[in-house]
């Protein structure tokens, strides 16, 4: 691996690094990579925009479900990936971090500028009236909602990855809006199906025309909503780094692809790039 470290210290300390960030970062953190390595035991297809809003049954199955998962991503914690991410931040070396996860862990990590380019699960948005109220909150309203609820189906999928039987669904009661009192909620995250803001797309694009590098780290790359600033950074000549256990859709226009755990291999990136400034400023030619 200390090839591999030297190959990527030598291109992040120049700085000026743009991150692109996704779920391969946050699997160390306990938080399923649905379309990684382990991607074709994906168990549920994700929910579309379409069918959230139309379809009732499809709602409330998918609250039920989303309500258990919860718990998983309130208790999760940044990994190593992500505090060495916020340590080549502060050492000045990370210009921004574009991400595509919604569980708020570089925040969490103390990255500074991160744009959460799909959202956050943290936060709910009433489709109604645009009122945005916090997770937590409606985790406590669904709670009361459901007494007993999470007791009955925790006996049975501890993972949290939850298979819920019909009969547990039905009996599930979702709540509304009580800023507009009756506008559906959801989770303030894009879905599939779902555009992104182009506002925030717009922020995207800008940090990367301004990068000297784009870093991509745990993403496969495989929806156009993350693939379109590699493929807008190469055709602007900045080299574009992937480090992805497993082939991405985008390394056809990477300078370099690294296979390698990501809680591994960034801590030794971070410790590398620290003791080559700390050696710079003491004057210690190498
Ligand atoms: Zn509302």
């Amino acid at each position: 691996m200390t090839e591999t470290v030297d190959a990527l210290a030598g291109l992040v300390a120049g700085g000026g690094v743009v991150v692109l960030s996704g779920a391969g970062l946050s699997t160390e953190s306990g938080i399923p990579d649905y379309r990684g390595p382990s991607g074709a035991a994906r168990r549920h297809t994700p929910m579309t925009y379409q069918v959230f809003t139309r379809d009732a049954q499809a709602r409330r199955r998918y609250w039920a479900r989303s309500h258990l998962g919860w718990r998983m991503i309130a208790r999760a914690a940044p990994n190593e990936g992500h505090r060495a991410v916020a340590r080549l931040q502060a050492g000045g070396l990370v210009e921004g971090i574009i991400t595509q996860n919604v569980d708020g862990l570089h925040t969490a990590a103390g990255s500074p500028r991160v744009v959460e380019l799909h959202g956050r699960l943290d936060e709910v948005v009433c489709l109604g009236c645009g009122n945005r109220t916090s997770r937590e909150e409606l985790d406590r309203r669904l709670r009361e909602a459901n007494p007993g609820f999470d007791a009955r189906v925790a006996a049975v999928n501890p993972d949290g990855d939850v298979d819920l039987a019909d009969d547990e669904v039905a009996r599930f009661r979702t709540v509304d809006c009580t800023f507009c009192r009756g506008g559906m909620l959801k989770p303030d995250v894009v879905f599939f199906g779902e555009t992104v803001p182009a506002a925030r797309v717009s922020r995207c694009f800008e940090l990367v025309a301004r990068a000297r590098l784009l870093l991509v780290l745990g993403s496969s790359l495989t929806v156009m909503s993350g693939r379109r600033f590699v493929v807008r950074a190469a055709k602007l000549g900045i080299p574009v780094v992937i480090v992805n256990q497993g082939p991405t859709r985008g390394d056809g226009y990477a300078a370099l692809t690294v296979n390698a755990p990501l809680g591994r291999l960034l801590p030794a990136l971070a410790d590398r790039t620290a003791g080559d400034a700390a050696a710079g400023l003491a004057g210690v030619g190498r």
